[in-house]
């Protein structure tokens, strides 16, 4: 196959941009998103602006996707809020489904159809391992990340036959900006402690997974959520 030609949502910061790196020294051709309308992105991609959170702005983005012939599908843009069901918005509950579930689903379906006549996709979902475990104030992102799980097993059967495998990369605690905002210092330092390799993950290091899982050595896996957690969810 020649150059393949990948969309990488949330490609501007943490695990998005390290994929965006990682699937150019690949050899592919990369698309970007992000929310802002400049952002800085490895020379020779091009940046697309969609915020994922707005219905509309979604459904536009997708009439863009269905054009761009797109082999290779990763979506990882996503969004967190811990918080106790007695206090939580059911809007942030909203958004969060919006961004982590309803937006991967609309680009599946912009995605898959040049797919299908080309007799080749790849798309790689990053869920977490709270789509497999969780803990209390994650009902929203669980919800959403198990609800990812789901789509991708759904739609890994609907596209198998045509060469389009789907999958999920579920990451433990990643050293990034939203592990950060979220969970602050005290967080970490706490589900560190709980991490057997006793560190948190880098954004590379998930990239490399992703890419795995996105590339022509990846023949026969589809359907599934591959864990990548320094052995969290053994303990
Ligand atoms: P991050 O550092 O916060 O980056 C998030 C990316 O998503 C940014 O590029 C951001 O782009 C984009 N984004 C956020 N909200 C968006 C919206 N409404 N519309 C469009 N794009 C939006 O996040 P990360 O830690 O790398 O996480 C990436 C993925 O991995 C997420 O799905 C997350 O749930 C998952 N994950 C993370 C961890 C972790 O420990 N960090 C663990 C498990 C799973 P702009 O800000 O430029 O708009």
């Amino acid at each position: 196959m020649g150059t393949r030609r990948a969309l990488v949502t949330g490609g501007t910061r943490g695990i998005g941009a390290a994929t965006v790196i990682a699937l150019i020294e690949a050899g592919d051709e990369v698309i970007v998103t992000g929310r802002s309308p400049s952002a800085q992105v490895p020379q020779g991609c091009r940046y697309l602006t969609c915020d994922l959170a707005d219905p509309k702005a979604l459904r536009e983005f997708s009439r863009i996707v269905e054009g761009l012939e797109i082999s290779v599908l990763i979506n990882n843009a996503g969004i967190n809020k811990i918080g106790a069901i007695s206090e939580y918005d059911v809007d942030d509950f909203n958004r969060i489904q919006h961004v982590n579930v309803t937006a991967p689903f609309v680009l599946c379906k912009a995605a898959i159809p040049s797919m299908q006549r080309r007799q080749f996709g790849r798309i790689v979902n990053i869920t977490s391992i709270f789509s497999v475990v969780s803990k209390p104030g994650r009902s929203a992102y669980s919800a959403s990340k198990s609800g990812l799980l789901g789509l991708t097993r759904a739609l890994a059967l609907e596209v198998a036959a045509d060469n389009i495998l789907i999958n999920c990369v579920a990451p433990g605690i990643v050293d990034t900006e939203l592990t950060h905002s979220v969970l602050g210092d005290k967080g970490i330092a706490e589900l560190r402690s709980l991490v057997p390799m006793g560190r948190l993950a880098t954004s590379d290091e998930i990239a490399k997974y992703i890419r795995f899982l996105a590339s022509e050595e990846n023949t026969y896996m589809t359907g599934q959520n591959l864990v990548v957690d320094g052995g969290f969810t053994c303990a």
